[in-house]
């Protein structure tokens, strides 16, 4: 692969398709951009191309409608029509995926051949939402890209260094056995890169770090990470256990399933809808999924009862955050330091300073000022100075998506 040369990392969801044209070795973005609302009549392409001024680099958006109906192979040719027009076609040597499950079958990058596709399409059993509609990106990609190698990253490749302790449900074995059921965990690009960034921050090798990461968007998860291995995570056999999410429950007590089942007369359908779609931030504020809103509406005086709700789900929140933080201390013999990543671990003062003031105990304690001041998007230590360390890590899973993949091409190359 060129020195000069660019991978296309694609992440595809069933209705959206977010794109990145990334440099591998030093993760700079020619452009980035996402295909939205697909197969519907209001399905839209926006294509961000960095500019760099003086002092920053900014984004020149361009925003295309799609003629209907629109799937992911026309998103893609009209991807391809782009970076023609821009000549940056001839960079792009590769193709990074995202694949969300790869089971126990892969826990490394892996060249997508027929055979790899069959597998991603058999674990979709494990990943119903996810895995079928990456499979859609990779082959929309691969008629468009003829002759350019692909290459699968998956979420749960990082966690596959998870003891039997902490990936076994107690549950009867032969569901292991026979039918996969375990813990997985997910967001495994992210805590991966978190790491190891934050290994380089305390400059030390990561072979011999010991973190904790808090992946705290949409989806939050945290994982426990010993010798640069993950060991334990708080996602399990699906995203949806763990701490509550923007839209997610986490996890709750499986008797209330029962109880909505047989008292309550809910489908099956709508239990799933109600703890992955209704639940979360949003199910307990009644107000929003988005922790911005939800800090606002916590401020506003002129209602009391939405201001509430907004301070109960963010209480609540931070507590089950800081709990599952805490509980991982069980998973390490010594702790380097706590990163926080995620749209809301990256950007939200208010939330990590009440995880914090629940970790006490484990002796963090916050920098007030270092806290406000590492916000929108930059790194750095929040913690004070007789703590234990606590970073802000902003998260860059393209980036890694496009560095497995060239090492991954470059490590079949030679080998
Ligand atoms: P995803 O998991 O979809 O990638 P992100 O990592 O972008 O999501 O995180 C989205 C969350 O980050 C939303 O809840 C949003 O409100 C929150 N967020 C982003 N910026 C801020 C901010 N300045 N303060 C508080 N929360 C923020």
């Amino acid at each position: 692969m060129p020195k000069n040369s660019y991978v296309l990392v694609i992440n595809c969801g069933s209705s959206s398709l977010k794109f990145s044209l990334i440099a591998p070795l030093t993760g700079e973005s020619l452009l980035d951009g996402i295909a939205e609302r697909l197969l519907t009549k209001n399905a839209c392409i926006t294509i961000n191309f960095p500019t760099k001024t003086n002092i920053s680099t900014e984004k020149c958006t361009t925003l295309l409608t799609l003629k209907s109906p629109c799937d992911h192979k026309i998103a893609i040719e009209k991807l391809v029509e782009t970076l023609t027009q821009h000549q940056l076609i001839k960079n792009i040597s590769a193709i990074g995926h995202r694949v969300v499950h790869g089971g126990e079958q892969y826990s490394q990058p892996t060249l997508i051949t027929n055979k790899v596709k069959k597998t991603i399409i058999e674990l979709s059993r494990l990943a119903p939402l996810h895995n079928p509609a990456n499979l859609i990106g990779i082959e929309a990609t691969q008629l468009a890209f003829k002759n350019l190698p692909q290459v699968a990253i998956f979420d749960t490749a990082f966690h596959q260094t998870m003891p039997e302790k902490a990936f076994m449900y107690a549950l009867p074995y032969e569901l292991y056995q026979q039918h996969d059921i375990r813990k997985y965990g997910f967001h495994g690009t992210s805590h991966f890169f978190v790491s190891r960034m934050a290994a380089k921050t305390i400059n030390k090798p990561i072979e011999q770090c010991n973190f904790i990461s808090a992946h705290l968007g949409n989806g939050c998860s945290i994982t426990a990470i010993n010798n640069g291995q993950s060991v334990d995570s708080s996602m399990g056999f699906t995203p949806l256990e763990g701490v509550m999410m923007g839209t997610r429950s986490g996890s709750i007590d499986p008797g209330i399933i029962f109880y909505l089942i047989e008292q309550l007369n809910y489908t099956l359908d709508e239990v799933n809808q109600l703890l992955n779609k209704e639940s979360g931030l949003l199910g307990l504020s009644q107000i929003s999924n988005d922790c911005r809103a939800l800090e606002q509406a916590a401020l506003a005086t002129n209602n009391v009862h939405t201001s509430r709700l907004a301070k109960l789900a963010l209480t609540v929140f931070s507590y089950q955050i800081a709990k599952s933080i805490a509980s991982f201390s069980a998973s390490l013999t010594s702790l380097d330091a706590l990163v926080f990543t995620g749209g809301i671990g990256e950007n939200s003062s208010f939330i990590r300073e009440q995880i914090i003031t629940h970790l006490a105990l484990l002796n963090f304690h916050l920098d007030h000022s270092l806290n406000q001041s590492t916000c929108l998007g930059k790194s750095g230590k929040i913690s004070s100075k007789n703590s234990r360390l606590c970073l802000v890590i902003p998260t860059n899973e393209e980036w890694v998506i496009a560095e497995h993949t060239y090492l991954q091409l470059q490590q079949l190359k030679q080998g």
